[in-house]
Formats: C-alpha cells, structure tokens, sequence
C-alpha cells in the first residue's frame, strides 16, 4: 500500500489579469501548501474502486466525476488499484480539495509504475499542475506558469471555512474587472513581517464575488481580524489568518471553533 499527504494549497493572493479568447481568465498567484490535507492511498487490486472515508466525505462522489479516478485514467495504462481517500478537507472549498487529490494520485502512480508523471495535466484541471509542487511557487497563465518562491518563511496559520461550498465557474462567470495589475516582487529570503508587509499589499480579487455569493466570508474575515493578515484563497469560501507565532494561532483556532461550532476551523503551518 502506498500513502501520500495530498496538502491543502492556499492562494496567498489571487490577481486576475486578463481573458483569453477561449473564455480562461489569466492569473498571477502566489501558492503555498499546508502541512495538512487528504490522504490517498492505492493498493494493487483486481479492479480500480475508491472509497471515500474521513471526517469530510460526505457528498464527495465516488464514481466517474471525482477527480482522484479521472487521475487515473489521464495516467494511462495505470495499474488497476484500490483507492483510499481520507477527505479532511472540505469540498468546493478553494484549498485545492480535488486537485490536489488527483496531484497526489498521478504521484502514486508514478512510484508504484515507476513511470514518470505524464505531461500537460493542466488538462486535467488548470489546479493539478501547482497541486503537483512540493514548495511555494508563483502560478501564471491559467495556471500552467509555475515559478518557485524560494525564501518564503515558515507561516501559523489558519483555515476557516463556514462550510458553504462555492462553485469556481459561478465566481469567475460574475467576475466584472478582468484585467487587474499583477502581483509586485515578492520578496524572497527575508523576515515574516517583511513578507506580511509586502502581502498586505496584494489581493484576491475573487474576493469580492465571492463574499456576494456567500455572505458568511465576511463573517470568517472578521472572526480572522486578530491574525496579522487574512484574505480569502482561491474562488472561497475558505480564508486563511496568519499570526505572528504558533501560540497565537491555536489561541484564536480556539476561540473560533467555540464562538462558531458549524464552521471548518484548522490550524495549520504554511510553507
Ligand atoms: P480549487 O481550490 O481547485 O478551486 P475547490 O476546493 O474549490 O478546488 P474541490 O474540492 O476540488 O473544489 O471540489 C469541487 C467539486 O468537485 C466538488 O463539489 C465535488 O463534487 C467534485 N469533486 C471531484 N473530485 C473530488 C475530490 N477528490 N474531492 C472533493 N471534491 C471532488
């Protein structure tokens, strides 16, 4: 049996800078990961299967439509297994979720065949190639431009969800400013307050929408409001807080598990 972390990935910021003609929105992003996220696992079978287990599962398909068995066949000639998915992420969520699910299998696939990952998975969502990194990286194009930010320092954070899915078409479909500046130079190598300092002047300009659709991410930013920065990742509902140390974060992970006992609340490390 081979098991690999699939990593929640958080969009640090978002900006969107453009359309293309075929209708996909341009992005410059700044992603890292969590130390926390699914599990996948595969053990040779007679015939591929997937369940689905852990504390988020319910409502994640398990048929054709879940990403983790579109993995496999893009893999081609994959070996047939089962799959194990302990979700703890939750779905629609804009923390990768699925991506990342399907990241994790292509890798697993790879060590159990020996074969390398195949090449262009941007067609199998504009997420797995960025989901298929190890380390921060800035992601440009529709998400197939990948850069790795070196430097980036280790974060206390984090995730909130108020456990509203959010659909990722719907929010760039209402998106109304398309073409917005680029993310400046991040820093690289420096202090966490030089970093914050810089990512406080950077956006998620999905934000916006985002909060029309679901109103409660109002409700998560301001419960986020002691954290020296929050903002939403990807198209939401989740938003990320990052604190100044590790003590600080549990603190406030805390605090808004008990003020708000039907919200997904994780503390995590972002690197
Ligand atoms: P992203 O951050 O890449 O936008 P997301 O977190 O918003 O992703 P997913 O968690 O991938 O979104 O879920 C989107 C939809 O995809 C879900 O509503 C679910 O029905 C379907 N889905 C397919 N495969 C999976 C999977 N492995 N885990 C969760 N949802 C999946």
């Amino acid at each position: 049996m081979k098991r690999r972390l699939a990593p929640a990935k958080v969009n640090l910021c978002l900006h969107v800078t453009g359309l293309r003609s075929d209708g996909y929105h341009l992005l410059d992003s700044l992603v890292c990961f969590a130390d926390f996220g699914d599990y996948v696992s595969l053990t040779p079978a007679a015939e591929t299967v997937l369940t689905v287990t852990g504390p988020r599962a319910e409502g994640v398909p398990t048929d054709g439509r879940n990403l983790i068995l579109k993995a496999h066949e893009f893999f081609g000639e994959a070996p047939e297994v089962a799959i194990e998915l302990e979700k703890n992420l939750p779905a629609a969520s804009g923390i990768g979720g699925g991506s990342a699910d399907a990241a994790a299998t292509l890798r697993l696939l790879s060590d159990l065949t020996g074969r390398p990952v195949v090449e262009n998975t941007a067609r199998l969502g504009a997420d797995i190639p960025v989901c298929l990194q190890d380390n921060a990286v800035r992601m440009q194009g529709v998400g197939e431009v990948l850069t790795p930010i070196v430097g980036l320092p280790q974060m206390d954070a984090i995730l909130v969800n108020p456990l509203k899915g959010v659909s990722t078409p719907e929010v760039f479909k209402a998106l109304v400013h398309k073409k917005n500046a680029p993310m400046s130079h991040c820093p690289q190598g420096g202090s966490l307050s030089e970093f914050l300092n810089w990512l406080d002047q950077q956006r998620n300009d999905l934000e916006p929408i985002a909060k029309e659709l679901v109103p409660e991410i109002e409700d998560v930013l301001d419960s986020l409001s002691a954290a020296a920065l929050a903002r939403m990742s990807g198209s939401g509902a989740t938003c990320f807080g990052i604190y100044a140390d590790r003590p600080s974060a549990t603190k406030a992970a805390a605090k808004i598990a008990a003020d708000h006992p039907g919200w997904w609340v994780q503390q995590v490390r972002l690197n």
